[in-house]
């Protein structure tokens, strides 16, 4: 490890000079004058002033080829050291590293693994009682003066012998209030004492997982043989269904065995119920959660074991990345697809690549998971910079199902209808049947869009260019981009008619009225993010699936993925066209991965699965091989194939790289200055171009005024560095806020 520089001006004290690296966003480290005595060691974690003051930072590497020193009169000391583990170097790295790619201040990366400022104090000692030597024996005969009363006898007999006891707990069982044991503890009879606090129950390695088929066996031993071997990332790539789950368990037990902790990234940790109870059952205790709902008290308590190394399992959202495990052996991104894993505010990164970078800094191997890999990943694969494993059947000899379109333009709903016929005789047949079925839209709410029929007036949300959405169930319009809210008018604002608002288009809601309509003896549940609000409402929705309280769901993505309904075997899309609008590069990507995943919901049992799709492109490539699926598994890789040309013709990621600048303020003419500023200045040449400035599709957001930049670089070109430069010669006013992001996924 290198020590820190010791810079000893001659004839000057022999303090040290090093550099502390705060969580907070400034432009880099600063330094400070320590105490040789302190014997500090980057990755320390240490007490420093910072103006009026006091910070946590983290002692940091010295720099390579430093600038113009502060002159040694204006240090100041460092406080002090703080008894946790010291950040480990592959971390510092990570942090660095991370920085330099998001172009954002190593300070606000280095936050997000300082993210529990708590758990740098002293965790507090846990009291318990004692017997004392003082103390009688509760059957000792009382003449009156020992003031033996029958609570205080009970207290000392239940106490006995045994180990301490908290109070609480020891008032408890002796049926006394707690005043009573505090009495005579004033007496000398009980005394407190530290004890250690209870070790909680582990993930148990060694347990026997479920007996693997051959095809999962010989993919959880390639996973399994790369632990310990150092860098590496592995594809398992997997029909919906064939065991993934199961097979990377196997490497996470094998990695438990060896003392190591391993990673598990998920897309949306605060609904995974249905995945933390399969854990739970397979390694005989829970992992540690970790998320944005977790308790204060569970945050400070898993950092710290994280920091220890004694956590073995942590499961968590893409901020789990950021924590400072000093034993990492394994990381595993279940759906490495998924949008949910890029962070679209603070820091922007996307948890995938990052989890993929900590692993090659950590020299452990990454595992990718998905039955829809992304393209990125599988031209990595393709790239053989990554490499796969195959599961091609699903579990059981449950079959794929079978996926049709139905043509809207020749049988469509009903007017004023969303399930055309052939849909509705799809979903009787299968309640008939006594198994469940799934209507998919991917749409909060009652209708996109609510407008007045005297006057066509839009109802549009006040902050934003955007309309609000109906929600009859809070009986409230909502934006869905800034989450304003307002009851619905009676009178339209801009003719003042009475009642003269009509829903225009679907949203879950509506479909959910048509179906209980359609199917009055069916029960109906709509499960959005609006319903499923924490990992309570989850459980209790999944148990409700599991136990045949629901026949017929309505949902958005929430329930489109990962999990397990043994009795669902029709899944019915409503709108599959839906995701295909607008300008998005990955629009066919993502629309292919999200109707195969809800197809994939179905018939995962013994009875099979069918999904319907209405569309009015039934020959778009899309629909074309999700037709083709269930006889044909190849027909992804042809459609990943064709996307890859595509995306390839054009230089669009990943065959070409691309940063968004986003340029948003509340005055639009210091907005538009910036943006054109910009604009001039714009990169170009060496294999970089510019586009825009332009006002982004989401042009006003909470009241802020936007325009987008896109900068498209070759793989070659160092668009980082170019970027840099760009912006460090623009002087931005401080109501306008530049937002960078590099491999943008969202282009509103
Ligand atoms: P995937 O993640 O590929 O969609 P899962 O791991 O969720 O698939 O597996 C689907 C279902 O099959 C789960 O209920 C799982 O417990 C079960 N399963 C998979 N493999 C086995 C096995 N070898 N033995 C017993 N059950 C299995
Ligand atoms: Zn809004």
């Amino acid at each position: 490890m290198p020590t820190p520089e010791t810079s000893k001006p001659p004839g000057e004290s022999s303090a040290l000079r090093l550099r502390v690296l705060l969580p907070l966003p400034l432009a880099g480290a600063y330094d400070y004058r320590a105490d040789p005595e302190l014997g500090l060691k980057p990755g320390d974690f240490v007490d420093v002033p910072l103006g009026r003051r006091r910070a946590i930072g983290v002692v940091w590497d010295p720099e390579k080829k430093a600038g113009e020193p502060v002159a040694e009169a204006k240090l100041r000391d460092v406080i002090g050291r703080r008894a946790v583990p010291p950040l480990p170097a592959e971390m510092r790295r990570f942090i660095d590293w991370v920085s330099a790619y998001t172009l954002s201040p190593p300070g606000a990366v280095l936050r997000m693994a300082m993210s529990v400022p708590e758990a740098f104090d002293l965790p507090r000692p846990v009291l318990a009682c004692r017997l004392s030597e003082a103390a009688p024996h509760p059957d000792t005969t009382d003449p009156g003066e020992l003031r033996l009363t029958a609570a205080r006898r009970r207290v000392l007999r239940e106490l006995g012998t045994g180990p301490p006891r908290p109070l609480a707990e020891l008032a408890l069982a002796a049926a006394v209030g707690p005043g009573v044991v505090r009495g005579l503890v004033d007496m000398g009879w009980i005394e407190m004492v530290e004890v250690a606090k209870p070790r909680a129950l582990w993930p148990d390695g060694a347990q026997k997982g479920p007996d693997l088929s051959a095809e999962q066996r010989a993919a959880a031993e390639a996973l399994v043989g790369r632990l310990g071997q150092g860098f590496s990332v592995t594809l398992v790539d997997g029909v919906t269904g064939s065991g993934k789950t199961e097979v990377y368990f196997e490497a996470i037990a094998a990695n438990i065995r060896a003392g190591k902790q391993s990673l598990v990234l998920l897309p949306e940790i605060a609904l995974g119920a249905q995945w933390l109870s399969r854990f739970e059952q397979r390694f005989g205790a829970p992992p540690a959660v970790w998320h944005s709902e977790i308790s204060l008290a569970q945050r400070r308590r898993t950092w710290r074991e994280v920091a220890e190394g004694t956590l073995p399992v942590i499961v968590g959202a893409r901020s789990a990345l950021f924590l400072p495990f000093a034993k990492l052996g394994l990381i595993v991104v279940d759906e490495e697809h998924e949008a949910a894993f890029k962070q679209e505010d603070g820091v922007i990164y996307h948890a995938r690549d990052m989890a993929v970078v900590r692993a090659r800094h950590a020299a452990v191997p990454a595992v990718l998971v998905s039955a829809t890999p992304s393209l990125e990943t599988v031209i990595n694969v393709e790239r053989g910079r990554y490499t796969s494993v195959h599961l091609a059947d699903r579990h059981a000899g449950a079959s794929l199902p079978e996926i049709q379109t139905i043509d809207l333009r020749k049988a469509p709903p009903p007017r004023n209808t969303f399930l055309s016929p052939k849909l509705r005789e799809a979903v009787a047949e299968t309640l008939a049947r006594g198994e469940q079925a799934m209507l998919f839209l991917n749409r909060r709410g009652y209708a996109p869009l609510t407008l007045c029929r005297t006057c066509g007036h839009r109802l549009n949300c006040p902050a934003c260019t955007a309309w609000l959405v109906e929600h009859r169930r809070t009986g409230k319009l909502q934006c869905h981009h800034c989450g304003y809210t307002a009851p619905v008018p009676r009178a339209c604002p801009s003719c003042g008619d009475d009642d003269s608002f009509v829903p225009c288009g679907p949203g879950v809601e509506r479909v959910a009225e048509e179906a209980v309509a359609l199917f009055p003896q069916a029960r109906t549940a709509i499960v959005t993010s609006d319903t499923m609000t924490g990992p309570r409402a989850a459980e209790d929705f999944l148990s409700r699936m599991a136990g045949s309280e629901i026949d017929l769901l309505v949902g958005t993505q929430i329930v489109a993925k990962g999990h397990h309904f043994p009795r669902l075997t029709l899944v019915g899309v409503v709108d599959a066209d839906l995701g295909l609008a607008g300008g998005d590069l990955r629009a066919a990507e993502r629309t292919y991965q999200l109707l195969h995943q809800v197809a994939g919901r179905a018939g995962r049992a013994e009875r099979p699965g069918r999904a319907l799709l209405q569309t009015y492109m039934p020959e778009h490539p899309v629909m074309q091989a999700l037709v083709a699926l269930s006889r044909a598994p190849e027909a992804r890789d042809r459609f990943l194939q064709t996307e890859a040309e595509e995306r390839r013709r054009h230089g669009w990621p990943p065959f070409g790289r691309l940063a968004a600048i986003v340029v948003a303020g509340p005055d639009v003419a210091v907005v538009d200055r910036v943006a054109r500023d910009l604009g001039r200045s714009a990169p170009s040449g060496n294999g970089i171009e510019t586009l825009g400035p332009a006002p982004a599709p989401l042009s006003i957001l909470r009241g802020r005024h936007r325009r987008r930049l896109l900068v498209k670089a070759s793989r070659e070109a160092n668009l980082q560095a170019a970027i840099d430069s760009w912006l460090s010669g623009i002087r931005v006013p401080s109501n306008v806020r530049l937002q960078v992001d590099i491999d943008p996924y969202s282009f509103l």
